[in-house]
């Protein structure tokens, strides 16, 4: 970790692990930590049942596919990788400007975003693999959401499968076997990193 600079915490995992229960769970633990607000090519999606949609700058900063290529070209974007058919990336000015200030920052991001973050940032990046406790319990997973076609769910679990070889780059792999459990581990390991008072601006 630098003097001051703040650290980087990224959760990744495959589809239908239960990540983003995970990470919301966390954020409720850790309210200080900072979000990096990413830039995406997909549409803003509906926020609940009245209409209302993402909104630019707080959800995600929309970009058209150009728009997005062309601020990964001139360096704008940090990294970034495409899912489900849409780019998606992390902000470079931003990111840099909260961890120069000492602010600590979850970021939730594909598993080649992960280790791109790690690549770039070292040390000052934690990253964090959630693993399902077997391919056949996500299986289960993504057949009970019941939002999925057949051979959907089998292209999701073959990517699974290819995405569980990369656990080992990571820093530290959680199995979400239990959800309390998952969460309460993702904290020990964000206590032992980040010491007692993680949500701290350091530069007080
Ligand atoms: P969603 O469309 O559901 O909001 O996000 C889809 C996926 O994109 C999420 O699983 C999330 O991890 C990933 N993602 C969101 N922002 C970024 C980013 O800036 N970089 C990378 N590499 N992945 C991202």
């Amino acid at each position: 970790m630098t003097e001051q600079g703040g650290l980087l915490i990224s959760i990744s995992g495959p589809s239908g692990v239960g990540k983003n229960t995970v990470i919301s769970e966390i954020r409720k633990q850790f309210p200080d930590f900072c979000h990096s607000i990413s830039v995406t090519t997909r549409k803003p999606r509906p926020v609940d049942d009245k209409g209302h949609l993402e909104e630019e700058g707080v959800h995600y900063y929309f970009r058209t596919r150009e728009e997005f290529l062309k601020m990964a070209e001139t360096g704008e974007i940090l990294e970034y990788d495409e899912f489900a058919g849409n780019l998606y990336g992390t902000p470079s000015a931003p990111l840099k400007k909260m961890v120069d200030r000492g602010q600590n920052v979850l970021l939730d991001l594909t598993i080649a975003g992960s280790l791109a973050l790690k690549k770039k940032f070292g040390e000052d990046a934690v990253t964090i693999f959630l693993a399902p406790p077997s391919l056949e319990i996500l299986r289960s997973r993504l057949e009970g959401r019941g939002s999925e076609a057949p051979d959907v769910i089998d292209r999701r679990l073959m990517q699974a499968e290819n995405e569980l070889l990369q656990a080992g780059s990571f820093d530290y792999t959680v199995v979400n076997d239990d959800l309390d459990r998952a969460v309460m581990m993702v904290e020990d390991i964000i206590r032992e990193r980040f010491g007692d008072k993680p949500g701290q601006d350091l530069d007080l």
